[in-house]
């Protein structure tokens, strides 16, 4: 049961929200994290928006399927799978160099992260390192080489995907709670050197129907010694007042609704969408 309330439904073109006429029709949109989850919706949810799409990750299986969705739907727009490790650097290098050749790279959306449930007593030194890599290097590397792209077309825009622990922090994920803080930093660090026409933006969520999320449940049951319901409905429900856990999907559009000219307000600032979260309690 409790698997089944963190499984997502399939992702069908209703569900895709359309920017088409405020979204360049030759850009490229260059996603991390693109083979599961999020980082797939956003994948396939900017194909359908006609852009064209570089999906790097680190699972080959996992992109081929986000490819195979994409014709399943028609999507007017691509996705090339990149296959790439974030935490190497050479990798990272040759993930923009791929992206550049499929056209004017345009949008980065850093979305690929990972999750470890340990006090920080605890915590493994090596995890901790492996995880800030993906999750803050990666992103800082790769707007520094997306940046000159984004110039030379007088245009760009970073999506981050931060969290509602970049904005407040649960126990014994000290290495996520660090690494979401620090992505809101760099959004607002890359608004501060772009002009205006390159922005940036993160996007904030509770939980999201996703394997990292079904994947940590038995982890944070055992650390808090609660049942696997109890850690559904009361740590990532938790204090959010919408009883629902949100669709990969609905993060998706939120990307979708920064990159396009309807965010050009839009720089340095967090979406926040978290059913209440943070910013209630009983
Ligand atoms: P997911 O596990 O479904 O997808 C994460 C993807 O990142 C995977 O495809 C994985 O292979 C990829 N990845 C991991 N390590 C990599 C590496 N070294 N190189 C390249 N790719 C790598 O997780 P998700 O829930 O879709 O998470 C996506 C992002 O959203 C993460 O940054 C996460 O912190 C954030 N987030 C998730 C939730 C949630 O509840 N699911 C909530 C807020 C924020």
């Amino acid at each position: 049961m409790t698997r089944q309330q963190v499984s997502p439904a399939p992702i069908t073109l209703d569900g895709i929200h359309r920017f088409d006429d405020s979204l360049p029709d030759d850009a490229v949109c260059l996603v991390t994290g693109g083979a599961s989850g999020i980082g797939r919706a956003l994948a396939i949810a900017a194909a359908a928006n006609g852009l064209t799409v570089a999906a790097t990750d680190v699972n080959r299986e996992g992109l081929a399927e986000t490819v195979d969705r994409c014709e399943e739907l028609e999507t007017a727009g691509s996705v090339r799978p990149i296959v790439g490790d974030l935490t190497s650097d050479r990798d990272v290098e040759r993930i923009v160099v791929e992206a550049a050749e499929l056209g004017r790279l345009t949008f980065l959306a850093n979305v690929a992260g990972v999750q470890h449930v340990d006090s920080i007593e605890s915590f493994p030194m090596d995890v901790y390192d492996r995880m800030q890599r993906i999750m803050l290097r990666a992103p800082l590397y790769l707007t520094k080489l997306c940046l000159p792209h984004f110039r030379e077309s007088t245009e760009g825009c970073v999506g981050n995907m931060a969290s509602v622990h970049g904005h407040y922090v649960t126990s014994d994920k000290v290495a996520y709670n660090v690494s979401k803080f620090g992505i809101r930093g760099l959004t607002r660090s890359i608004a501060a050197e772009g002009d205006g026409s390159i922005r940036s933006f993160s996007v904030s969520t509770g939980y999201v129907k996703t394997p990292l999320v079904a994947d940590q449940i038995e982890a944070t049951a055992e650390q808090r010694g609660i049942s696997a319901e109890d850690v559904v409905s009361d740590v990532m429900q938790g204090q959010a007042r919408v009883d629902e856990l949100m669709e990969p999907i609905d993060v998706a559009n939120l990307f979708l609704l920064g990159f396009s000219d309807h965010g050009r307000h839009l720089n340095g600032g967090d979406l926040l969408f978290d059913g209440g979260m943070t910013t209630t309690y009983e």
